[in-house]
């Protein structure tokens, strides 16, 4: 039987999964079948069914993507330390009868930024902007790598002071209100990793964070010069990216960890950026 996978989301119709992991599995001479499952229209009305079905029907791992990372997270029997702390799973494995949760965007992320865009965290000052899933699954393969400092912005403040002490002792973190950001100086790196973009919103991130050696990148992708992109630009940074590095990276650790090979990311990527401006 041909090895199964698939990814859930609602809406899944865009997703670039299926192309990316099939593109993994030709470079690997891997021979698997890849779907995309759409998800229920509310997380509470069958989500755990489509999973458990799925695994009956031989399927070997799942990625999770919007807005199904907590449930996945909440009803898998192992979970990893990332996933733990993020409190959101994207990706199910199940292997001797249990579902195993893992997160990988935190490192996703950090394998774009560190390795395809040769930026470096270690002795960095790094700015993070958010506190939900995809900031929380950074937090720890960020501090890893070494900052001088991470400090963590969000608009509800208490989320990014409950992840501080959280991680109290684990690096140089610290969070700041939006309002004090101006006077907290230029930062090497600024990721947003807040949801503003999707609505083509900008956080209230002033200029001044940004340093024009420095780099400034957005987790959101395929949307062109988001608001917090072009204001980046406007303070004079070159080096702008968008979340595509990510996604591919995420789903190379995911291939790994399912089948133990990890395949190559770069042709994958630059087959699915497409130019911010
Ligand atoms: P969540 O819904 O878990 O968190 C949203 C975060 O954005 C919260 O911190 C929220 O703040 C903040 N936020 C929302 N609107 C605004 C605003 N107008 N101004 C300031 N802060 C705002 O989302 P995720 O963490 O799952 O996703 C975040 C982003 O990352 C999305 O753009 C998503 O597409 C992207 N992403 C990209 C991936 C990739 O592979 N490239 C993978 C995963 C996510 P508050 O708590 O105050 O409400």
């Amino acid at each position: 039987m041909t090895d199964r996978y698939a990814v859930i989301g609602h809406p899944i119709g865009h997703s670039k999964s299926p192309l990316i992991h099939g593109l993994f599995a030709q470079a690997c001479g891997h021979t698997l079948r890849y779907e995309a499952l759409e998800g229920p229209l509310t997380p509470a009305d069958g989500f755990e069914r489509l999973v458990h079905d799925f695994r009956a029907q031989g399927g070997l791992g799942l990625n999770i993507t919007a807005p199904f990372k907590l449930r996945a997270f909440a009803l898998a029997d192992e979970r990893s330390e990332r996933a733990t702390l993020a409190g959101a799973a994207n990706a199910l494995k199940f292997e001797g009868g249990r579902i195993l949760a893992e997160n990988f965007d935190g490192i996703g992320l950090r394998r774009d930024i560190e390795v395809n865009l040769q930026c470096p965290l270690a002795g960095r000052r790094v700015l993070l902007l958010g506190a939900g899933g995809a900031a929380r699954g950074a937090l720890l393969p960020f501090l890893h790598a070494g900052p001088a400092e991470l400090v963590l912005t969000n608009r509800d403040e208490a989320k990014a002071q409950a992840l501080v002490a959280e991680l109290a002792g684990r690096g140089p973190l610290r969070s700041r209100p939006y309002a004090a950001l101006a006077a907290e100086g230029r930062f090497d790196l600024v990721v947003n990793a807040t949801s503003a973009s999707l609505s083509g919103q900008l956080p209230p991130v002033p200029a001044s964070v940004f340093s024009p050696t420095g780099t400034a990148y957005e987790l959101a992708y395929g949307k062109g010069l988001t608001p917090f992109l072009k204001l980046a630009r406007q303070a004079g940074v070159r080096g702008v990216a968008d979340g595509v590095g990510m996604l591919v990276e995420q789903a190379a650790e995911a291939f790994a960890w399912w089948r133990g090979v990890r395949p190559a990311t770069t042709a994958v990527i630059d087959r699915l950026t497409v130019p911010l401006e």
